[in-house]
């Protein structure tokens, strides 16, 4: 007897207990992929199997529904492992350890991967079943969605004719999903010229800010450190002079920097009254701009020392970098008018850089608008090519646009209305989903994602709510009736 085999809906509580059975940490899905594939076979169902380990299953329209529609139905088989100290699992080998407690599932010591287990288990559930009245389904299994969507950026979607699709990877009950961003990484190039300077050393540091997740985190105001720095240098520049070795800060795109630093250089006739007196005007006109979301920002000069020589940035050189950190574009560029609250585009200085002949500026970009990303991306460039320097992109991934127009969603919206006597929260998130790539490659597709409840997932504490679960799975089965 399994742990959650007292559960309902019985079915999907099998199904998700065999898969926690199986490692299936991203980059080895193998085994996971397999599986679905010996399900496929068992139940005589058509199937497909990629070299990536991507698994589609196409299953028949039940009586009455022959003639409908396909729908296609998606998930993830991958899971992010994640364990507590001291916790002994291996993920390459062993099952996850699972526990339930006042009808809440989690696995000790480790994550769940609820997400996104949870979809393959319905999924498994719905192609296995011989009772559920549904249209002709197209149930794909996407591997390594939380290393970058890889799996679903390999895929070949021209077997799937279905332009109606139910992504099962949301982790909140009573909310409809319907949009995400896309994004590309810009990583901008500023050459620079050295000249030979000596006085006293020193560095200039921003620091004691909050940072985040430059997607979702990106509206709560907070500051960038590299972009600040920038503003303090161009301040400094206007009272004193100096010489600028290096500017650097951040450590990844998708972060927003909490420190940035840069090496300059004085000469002894510096007024360092003055300098010291700037400084504390920069340091409160931040405590004043930033009390509510970075209380602790500071301006400090530290590590000062004599030196005889060093190279540093010619001034034209220098001037560039500065002007560059203070006019580049940084934060929410667009909020959205189709859905309250949501940021619709946005870009983060996430890393800052300087090698002996060039400054880096590395940026995450994303909208939800896809010509907004280029354009926010042009901007970029526009500046940078003034400055005698370059950008380059990497990593575009498309946005999951708003359909003004969705059938899918007011449909989901009314069985929902009908089921909880209360509306869905309709959603869109500032980050990539995997309905971004599916949208870009079938034309049309009228998509919404949605899930049971799940708490602290991509960390040892994820849990998920089984009575959640048992209404989502009442109210999947709702939709795939109504969608004739
Ligand atoms: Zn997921």
């Amino acid at each position: 007897m399994g742990i959650l085999s007292n559960l309902e809906p019985k079915p999907v509580f099998h199904y998700f207990e065999e898969i926690c059975k199986i490692p299936h940490g991203s980059a080895n899905t193998k085994a996971i992929s397999d599986y679905c594939v010996r399900f496929a076979k068992e139940h005589q169902l058509k199937h497909i199997q990629d070299d990536a380990n991507n698994v589609i299953i196409f299953k028949k329209g039940t009586e009455g529904y022959e003639n409908a529609a396909p729908v296609i139905l998606q998930g993830h088989l991958d899971m992010v492992c994640e364990k507590e100290k001291g916790c002994d699992i291996d993920f390459t080998k062993d099952s996850l350890d699972l526990q339930l407690e006042n009808g809440i599932i989690s696995a000790k010591g480790t994550t769940l991967g609820g997400d996104d287990g949870i979809a393959v288990a319905y999924i498994l559930a719905l192609l296995a079943s011989d009772d559920i009245p549904h249209p002709p389904l197209e149930a794909v299994f996407t591997v390594d969605e939380e290393i970058g969507m890889l799996g679903a950026t390999a895929l070949d979607c021209s077997p799937l004719k279905g332009r109606t699709m139910l992504n099962l990877d949301s982790e909140e009950e009573g909310y409809l999903l319907v949009s995400c961003a896309g994004g590309v990484t810009a990583a901008a190039h500023l050459p620079i010229q050295r000249k030979e300077v000596s006085g006293t050393a020193a560095t200039l540091c921003i620091t004691g800010l909050i940072g985040g997740h430059s997607g979702v985190e990106i509206d709560k105001g907070r500051a960038n450190a590299c972009k600040l720095l920038g503003r303090a240098l161009y301040e400094l520049k206007k009272e004193v002079s100096f010489e600028l070795v290096s500017v650097s800060g951040g450590l990844k795109d998708n972060a927003i920097p909490r420190e940035a630093s840069a090496a300059l250089v004085f000469s002894s006739e510096t007024d360092r009254k003055l300098f010291s007196e700037t400084i504390a005007k920069q340091n409160s006109c931040y405590a004043n701009e930033y009390i509510q979301t970075d209380a602790s920002v500071q301006l400090l000069l530290t590590k000062e020392k004599e030196t005889a020589s060093v190279k540093a940035m010619t001034t034209e050189t220098a001037d560039k970098v500065i002007t560059a950190l203070c006019c580049l574009p940084n934060g929410i560029q667009g909020m959205s008018y189709d859905i309250e609250g949501l940021v619709q585009t946005s870009l983060n200085l996430g890393i800052l850089s300087t090698k002996e002949d060039e400054v880096s500026f590395s940026f995450s970009v994303r909208s939800s608008v896809s010509s907004q990303k280029e354009e926010v991306a042009d901007r970029i460039r526009c500046l940078m090519e003034a400055l005698g320097g370059s950008v380059s992109y990497t990593g575009d991934y498309p946005a999951w646009e708003y359909r003004q127009d969705s059938p899918l969603r007011d449909l989901m919206v009314r069985i929902f209305e009908e089921q909880y006597g209360k509306k869905p929260v309709v959603n869109a998130i500032h980050a990539g989903l995997e309905c971004g790539i599916f949208s870009d490659r079938l034309p049309g597709l009228d998509c919404v994602s949605f899930g049971p409840d799940m708490k602290d997932i991509h960390t040892p504490k994820e849990s998920m709510d089984a009575a959640s679960v048992q209404r989502t799975w009442e109210y999947t089965l709702e939709i795939l009736k109504q969608l004739k």
